[in-house]
């Protein structure tokens, strides 16, 4: 059986940008709306999971990211210098932004792209509820959205 969670508590505020794209190297920003869906057995409870926990739990690990600026630390286009105060990242087109360290949430990502992001809270929520099958999905705009889920 399945169980979504979504809502106010799921979205984020966040900016970013991608390299080598010609809107989208600017920075700017996205309130993406994220939906979980974990599919188990119905429990001796008569749950598959309590919903409150599952999304509290769910809503930790995105809290840290929300009204951050998302930067890909893998990236191969970005190049970055990070001290205890603020991030100074170097695109590939050879444009220079600073941050205030405490601005910015670096994710162990070559892109921040939907998809990559997905991919990454999908891991996240599947360390924490591993017999579960977990399915993310992240609405970027009303019209675009990434389903990632894995077996
Ligand atoms: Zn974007």
């Amino acid at each position: 059986m399945k169980l979504i969670i979504s809502g106010d508590k799921l979205t984020l505020a966040c900016a970013h940008m991608l390299s080598k794209h010609d809107k989208c190297a600017h920075v700017h920003g996205h309130n993406y709306q994220i939906e979980v869906e974990i599919e188990g057995e119905v429990d001796d409870n008569n749950m598959v999971i309590d919903f409150g926990q599952f999304k509290k739990s769910v809503s930790e690990i995105l809290k840290k990211l929300d009204h951050k600026t998302l930067l890909p630390q893998n990236s191969k286009d970005f190049n970055f210098i990070i001290t205890e105060k603020e991030i100074t990242v170097t695109t590939c087109e050879n444009k220079k932004y600073r941050f205030p360290r405490e601005d910015v949430e670096l994710l162990p990502l070559e892109a921040t792209t939907a998809e990559l992001m997905a991919i990454y809270f999908h891991d996240l929520i599947k360390d924490q509820f591993p017999k579960f099958k977990i399915t993310v999905i992240i609405s970027e705009t009303p019209t675009s959205k990434v389903i990632y889920t894995c077996e």
